[in-house]
Formats: structure tokens, sequence, C-alpha cells
């Protein structure tokens, strides 16, 4: 058989295409898991990328050049799994790009999923609740607060594909968190990103981590100043109202944070920034 000296240079570069996309992959870690007392949480990721200031609202010239000097960030799409001794649970979806191939490589399967907590209803956070136009986990409950579920239509679309499973809830506050839907996990009202932008506590033999869904899409800017919002948050006020009192809540309490766009691992410490009154840092885990 004999090639042209086009087919092969065609031939060849596919193969160094591959041989890079295989690369890529394998230097990009898609998965980080800690430990909560007896439960795993592990931060599924989607998409690991740079972004622009363009989204943030009130940041001013001096902030910018202050805590982002390339004028770009560090942020991913992501979801979290909670794998305790009595179940697995997933909350949020992702797009629904990556997350079955995450589950899978986790040694589990989308029908394992006994439980989808819903922080809010963007395309970045339900976008996985279907598959080949069905449920895409049909063994799953759906815990989803009422007031998200009212606000959004494409997620009441979505969600009747898990007809009678899906169970509207009323969050807690982070004085009063639940009541608790999953044992170790209980919802908390974070209104202003959406409506019904819910967060959860996860706890286990005293140890606790905060998974606040889209809290944050900013980290290097919105931890040392939480008073700036991004245009994605339906009520930017309330979203930076919301942020501080997480904010202060979690560093208070020493209580360890996962966020869907938080950078890989996607989970780590807020300490007071003394350098910023009213701010904080945010220490990654170690990898
Ligand atoms: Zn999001």
């Amino acid at each position: 058989m004999k090639y042209s000296a086009i087919t092969l240079c065609f031939i060849m570069s596919s193969l160094l295409v591959l041989l890079l996309a295989s690369r890529a992959r394998a230097s990009q870690p898609d998965i980080f898991t800690v430990k909560v007392g007896d439960i795993e949480v592990s931060m599924l990721s989607e998409v690991q990328r740079d972004g622009s200031p363009d989204i943030l609202i009130g940041a001013s010239k001096a902030d910018i050049e202050k805590f982002m000097p390339d004028r770009s960030y560090k942020s991913a799409v992501a979801a979290y799994l909670i794998k305790s001794p009595e179940d697995v649970v997933l909350v949020d979806t992702g797009f629904g790009r990556e997350i079955e191939r995450n589950i899978k490589s986790l040694g589990l399967q989308s029908s394992d999923i006994r439980a989808l907590l819903i922080t809010h209803s963007h395309g970045d956070h339900i976008g996985g609740l279907l598959k080949d136009g069905g449920a895409a986990y049909p063994g799953a409950k759906v815990f989803i607060s009422k007031l998200e579920y009212d606000w959004s239509a494409q997620v009441r679309e979505s969600l009747a594909k898990y007809g009678d499973s899906v169970e509207l809830i009323t969050p807690g506050t982070l004085d009063a968190p639940g009541p608790e839907i999953i044992k170790g996990v209980t919802p908390i009202a974070a209104y202003g990103h959406t409506p019904g932008h819910t967060i959860f506590l996860v706890e286990s033999k005293g140890e606790k981590l905060m998974i606040w869904g889209d809290l944050t899409h900013v980290m290097a800017i919105q931890a040392p100043r939480p008073g700036i919002s991004v245009t994605y948050d339906s009520d930017p006020d309330q979203a930076a109202s919301v942020r501080k009192s997480v904010l202060k809540f979690v560093s208070d309490n020493k209580i360890p944070v996962a966020g869907m766009h938080i950078a890989y691992p996607g989970i780590g410490d807020i300490l007071p920034d003394p350098d910023n009154l009213g701010g904080y840092k945010f220490i990654p885990s170690a990898k």
C-alpha cells in the first residue's frame, strides 16, 4: 500500500494531536478528594480555565491591578461527590460533559448516585441532569430549594424526568442549618446568586466542609474583597451580603470550603486577611 506525502503528513500530524491531547489530559488532574470524618468528598472537575475580570461588578482599577495584575484568574467548573458509609451523593451535575467519566474513574456508576443536591439552576450546574432525554441519575432522589424550583422553568423541565423523586426543600440558616436531608449534610440558604441558591454543610465526627456552590466565581478578588459581585449574580447586592456572611462564618468557625468555580483542587481554607480589612485569604488544600 502506498501513501502520498500529503496523506503521510496528515496521518503524522493527527497522531501528534492525539498524543498531545492525551498528555494534556494526563497532566490535568480531574479529581481531588478530602476526608471529612467518615465521609469522603471529591471535587469532580469538568473545566479548568483562565477567566477575565470583565464579569466583576464594582471592582476598582486599583483592586484589579493589585489582585490580578495580569488581568486573568484561575477558575473551574466542578461538581462534588459525597461518599459516606450510608450514601453516594452528587452535588450539582456540571454541564454534563465530564462528570460521568469522573464518577466512573472513582469506580462508581451514575446509577450508584442515591441523591442529587442542586445548589442552583444555571446550566453549568444542572446541564448534566439529563442524558439522552432521560434522567442521567435514575436511582437518585433530587433535593432543590423550593424557591429555586419555582424560579427556574429550565430546572422544572429537567426535573420532570425524575418524576416524584424530587423533594423541594426549605434550607436553614448559618446559625440554624438544616434540616438534615442526607445523613451528615444540611442545606443553608445563600440566596443572591440566584433566588434559591443553596449551599451544603457536610459534617462527620466533628469535622466539617462547606460546599458553597457559586458563592464566589473569582477567588483572586472576591476573597479579599467580598463586596465585589459578578454579572452572573441575579441580585448583586444580596449576593455580596451573603458572601460576606458566609466567609465570616467559615473563617470564624475554621470550616474548610469547596466551590464549583474554585480552581483545582477546589477545596481549601478561608483565613482573615490582615492586609485587607473585612477580607479573607483562600489557602488551597495540599494537592
Ligand atoms: Zn456556576
